[in-house]
C-alpha cells in the first residue's frame, strides 16, 4: 500500500468523529451533541441512544464486535472491560445492540483499583461515565469509549474527572479576565502537546532480564564502553528496523486520530521520540496514553520491546516527556502569544504573570505531578531538570518585566520606548528564548514547556495542577481588576507589585550547575529531592484549599490519592528489591561459583604442570572477594526489606528510601564489577552493550 497518498483516508479512519457524526446522526442529535460537547451540558436519554446506535452500526463497520468503557483509574495506566454488543434475540439468534445507557454509564467492579482506603472492598461499586469531549474509537476489534470513573458515593477515582473539572476553572476564571480586556468569551481550553521519549530494545535480551520484565528498568549493568559520549545517536539516521517501526506506529496512531508528527533518534543509543501536533489538553492526555500503549503493541510485532520507564540504564539518559501548554479562547486566540497591539500585550502580559505567581505558589505541587520512583533517577541528575521549579522566560522578556517593575523605560536594541499597554511591545522573536534546555519550565514563544515529566507517567496530573493554579492566580487578578476604578492603572500596578513578589521563581541560567542548588536555598525555593520528600506536600493546607475553592477534588479525594502515590511509590521500591535478591541468588552468584571452579581448577592445572605465572590465581582472588561482599549485601538488602515497618505509608516510603535503596546501591556495586571481571559465556544475562547496541 502506498500509505503517503492515503495519510488523509487513513487519518482518524477509526474514529467516531466530526465527519463520522456529520454523516451518520440526524441534524438535531448532531447539534445536541455537539452542544453538549462544546458547553459540558448533561445529554438527554432519547439523544444518547441515537448517538449509541450509530456509535454501533459504525463500529460494526470498522470489524468492532465489542464496546468498552474506557478509563484512567489511578495506577496512571488505562482500564478497560469488554462486553460484546451481543443480545440474544427470540429465535436464539443475536443482534448487535448498544443503548443509550449502555453508553452513558458503565459499572466496573472497582474493588481492584488503587483508591487510597477511599473505599472498602465491601462497597466496591463504582462507575464509569461518558465522556463526549473525547471521540470514541474502534481498536482491536472493539469500541472504545472515553469514560470517567467514579465511586458511588461521588468521590472520584481517576485521573480525568479532576483534569475536566481543572480544564473548567481555568476557562471560567480566564473569561472573567478576557471580560476585563472587552472580550465576551464562553470558553477558554489549555492545549497540549507532549513530546514522548522512549526505548526501543530487542525482544530477545528483554525476555532474558527478569528486571526488565518486572520493574521494567535494569537493576545492574557495567557501564558499556561505549555510551551516549559521542553524541552520535541524537538525531542520527534512524536504524532500518527502527524506521519500520515508526512508520508502522505513525499509520496506527493517524487511524487513531492522533496527530503523530515528529520523530528522531534521541541522545541515548536505543532512545527516540515522537511528538505529536497539539490539542486541547483531555484529548491530548487521551492520546497520549493511547500513544504509550500503541507503541508497546507495535514494538512486539517489529521484535521489539519498548520501554517507557525514565530510567531504563544507569549512565545513560533516562526517558522524559516535555509538556507543552498554553491557552486559548474558543476562537483560537493563543492567550500567550505576545500581541502586537498595546492591549494585546497587556493582556498577554496578564497572563504571563498569572503563570508566573502560580508556579511560584505552588511549586511543591508541580514537582509533585511529576514524582514517581522511576522519574526520581533522573530530577536532580545531570540529563534532566533539577528537583527544584523554576521558570525560564528569556532575556527579552526578562529585560520588559525589569522594566515594568522598576517603572522604567524599556529599552531594547532599537531603543523602542515601552509603556505597559500604551506603546506596542517589542516583538518577541520565538526563537530568542534560547531553548534553555535546563530549565523545568521554560517558555518557548507562545507556550510554556514543562519539562520534569517522566515518560511514563500520565499527564493529566501535571495538566491539572498546572490549571488549577493558573485559574486561582486569574480569579485573584479578576477579584482585584473588576473592582478597580481605573482599569489601565490598576492593571500595571498589579503586574508590577506581582513580578516583583514572585520573580524568584524565575531563573534564565543553567540549571544543571551546582550553583544554582545554592542560589534556590538562597531563594527559599522547594527542593523536594525524592518522590518520599514531595509527596506529603500534597495535602498542604494552601493545596487543600486550593482545590477545593475550584472543585477539582476534595479534602478526602486529595488525602486518599496522596496515600495511593506513596503505596505506589514504596511498593515499586519492593519490588525491585525482591527482584534485585532474586537475581543475584539465582542468577549472579551460580554463575560466578562456575567461573571460580573453572579458574581455581586451571591454577591447579598450571600448578601441576608446573607453568609460572599467577594471572588466574590473581582473578581468581579478586572474583571471590567481590563474590563475598555481593552475597553479604545481598543478605543485608533482604533483611532490610524484612524489616520495613508496618506503618502509615508516608513512614513506610521514607523507609525503602533512606533504607531499602542505599541498600540496592550496594548490592549493585559487586555485582556491576563482577560482570566486567567474569567471562562473558558464564554471566547469565544480556549486558548494556548487547541490549543498547543491537543490530
Ligand atoms: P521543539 O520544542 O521540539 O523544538 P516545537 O516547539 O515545534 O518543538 O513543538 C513542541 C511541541 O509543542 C509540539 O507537540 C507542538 O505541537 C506543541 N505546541 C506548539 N504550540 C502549542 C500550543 N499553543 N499549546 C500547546 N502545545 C503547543
Ligand atoms: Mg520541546
Amino acid at each position: 500500500m502506498n500509505t503517503a497518498k492515503n495519510v488523509p483516508e487513513l487519518f482518524g479512519s477509526m474514529v467516531f468523529n466530526e465527519t463520522v457524526m456529520k454523516e451518520r446522526l440526524p441534524k438535531d442529535v448532531y447539534k445536541k451533541l455537539k452542544k453538549t460537547m462544546r458547553e459540558g451540558t448533561a445529554i438527554d436519554a432519547d439523544v444518547a441512544a441515537v448517538v449509541a446506535t450509530a456509535m454501533k452500526d459504525w463500529a460494526v463497520t470498522k470489524g468492532a464486535t465489542h464496546y468498552t468503557h474506557w478509563f484512567q483509574p489511578m495506577t496512571g495506566v488505562t482500564a478497560e472491560k469488554h462486553d460484546s454488543f451481543i443480545s440474544p434475540t427470540d429465535d436464539g439468534s443475536v443482534m448487535m445492540e448498544f443503548s443509550g445507557k449502555e453508553l452513558i454509564k458503565g459499572e466496573p467492579d472497582a474493588s481492584s483499583f488503587p483508591s487510597g482506603g477511599l473505599r472498602a472492598t465491601f462497597e466496591a461499586r463504582g462507575y464509569t461515565a461518558w465522556d463526549p469531549t473525547s471521540y470514541a474509537f474502534v481498536k482491536d476489534g472493539s469500541l472504545y469509549i472515553p469514560t470517567a470513573f467514579c465511586s458511588y458515593t461521588g468521590e472520584i477515582l481517576d485521573k480525568k474527572t479532576p483534569l475536566l473539572r481543572s480544564m473548567e476553572a481555568i476557562s471560567t476564571q480566564a473569561c472573567r479576565v478576557l471580560k476585563l480586556f472587552g472580550k465576551n468569551v464562553r470558553r477558554v481550553s489549555t492545549t497540549v502537546g507532549p513530546e514522548q521519549e522512549y526505548f526501543l530494545i530487542d525482544k530477545k535480551d528483554y525476555a532474558q532480564r527478569k528486571d526488565l520484565i518486572f520493574t521494567g528498568r535494569t537493576l545492574f549493568g557495567a557501564k558499556p564502553p561505549k555510551g551516549q559520549e559521542m553524541e552520535d545517536h541524537y538525531f542520527g539516521s534512524i536504524r532500518p528496523r527502527v524506521a519500520a517501526f515508526m512508520q508502522e506506529l505513525d499509520e496506527e496512531l493517524w487511524k487513531l486520530g492522533i496527530f503523530a508528527k515528529t520523530k528522531h533518534n534521541e541522545v541515548a543509543p536505543a532512545q527516540h521520540e515522537m511528538a505529536p501536533v497539539f490539542t486541547t489538553t483531555n484529548i491530548a492526555t487521551d492520546h497520549n496514553q493511547l500513544t504509550m500503549e500503541v507503541m508497546k503493541r507495535v514494538a512486539q510485532k517489529h521484535g521489539f520491546i519498548c520501554l517507557l520507564h525514565e530510567k531504563p540504564f544507569d549512565g545513560v539518559n533516562g526517558s522524559g516527556k516535555h509538556n507543552n501548554w498554553s491557552i486559548s479562547t474558543d476562537e483560537g486566540e493563543n492567550l500567550l502569544e505576545p500581541g502586537k497591539t498595546p492591549s494585546e500585550n497587556a493582556q498577554f502580559l496578564l497572563f504571563l504573570t498569572a503563570v508566573i505567581k502560580a508556579v511560584d505558589e505552588y511549586q511543591d505541587l508541580l514537582r509533585i505531578s511529576v514524582a514517581s520512583a522511576g522519574n526520581d533517577h533522573r530530577l536532580g541528575a545531570n540529563e534532566a531538570p533539577p528537583a527544584i521549579v523554576s521558570m525560564f522566560i528569556g532575556d527579552e522578556l526578562q529585560a520588559i518585566l525589569d522594566a515594568i517593575e522598576s517603572g522604567e523605560d524599556y529599552t531594547d536594541m532599537a531603543k523602542t520606548k515601552m509603556d505597559l499597554g500604551v506603546s506596542v511591545l517589542p516583538d518577541i522573536p520565538k526563537d530568542t528564548t534560547d531553548r534553555n534546555r535546563t530549565s523545568p519550565f521554560a517558555f518557548t514563544g507562545n507556550k510554556f514547556e514543562f519539562r520534569m515529566l517522566g515518560s511514563a507517567i500520565n499527564i493529566a496530573c501535571p495538566n491539572i495542577m498546572i490549571n488549577t493554579a493558573v485559574a486561582e492566580e486569574l480569579r485573584l487578578f479578576a477579584d482585584e481588576l473588576e473592582k478597580a476604578d481605573d482599569f489601565h492603572t490598576a492593571l500595571v500596578a498589579l503586574i508590577k507589585r506581582e513580578i516583583k513578589a514572585h520573580k524568584r521563581i524565575i531563573f534564565n541560567g543553567n540549571g544543571y550547575d551546582d550553583a544554582w542548588l545554592a542560589e534556590a536555598e538562597k531563594r527559599g525555593l522547594h527542593n523536594l529531592k525524592s518522590t518520599a520528600d514531595a509527596l506529603p506536600h500534597y495535602t498542604d493546607e494552601a493545596n487543600v484549599e486550593l482545590f477545593a475553592r475550584h472543585g477539582v477534588y476534595t479534602r478526602v479525594e486529595m488525602e486518599s490519592r496522596e496515600e495511593a502515590l506513596l503505596e505506589e511509590y514504596y511498593k515499586t521500591l519492593h519490588i525491585e528489591a525482591l527482584t534485585m535478591s532474586d537475581m543475584v541468588r539465582e542468577e549472579i552468584l551460580p554463575a560466578c561459583v562456575v567461573y571460580q571452579s573453572d579458574l581455581a581448577k586451571t591454577v591447579k592445572n598450571k600448578k601441576e604442570a608446573g607453568v609460572a605465572g599467577g594471572m588466574e590465581a590473581d582473578l581468581l582472588g579478586r572474583v571471590s572477594a567481590l563474590t563475598e561482599e555481593l552475597y553479604n549485601k545481598c543478605r543485608e538488602l533482604d533483611a532490610a526489606v524484612a524489616q520495613a515497618p508496618d506503618a502509615d505509608a508516608e513512614t513506610i516510603a521514607h523507609y525503602y528510601h533512606d533504607t531499602i535503596l542505599p541498600a540496592m546501591d550496594a548490592v549493585r556495586a559487586p555485582a556491576d564489577q563482577l560482570e566486567m571481571l567474569v567471562g562473558k559465556k558464564y554471566w547469565p544475562f544480556p549486558t548494556y552493550s548487547d541490549i543498547l547496541f543491537y543490530v
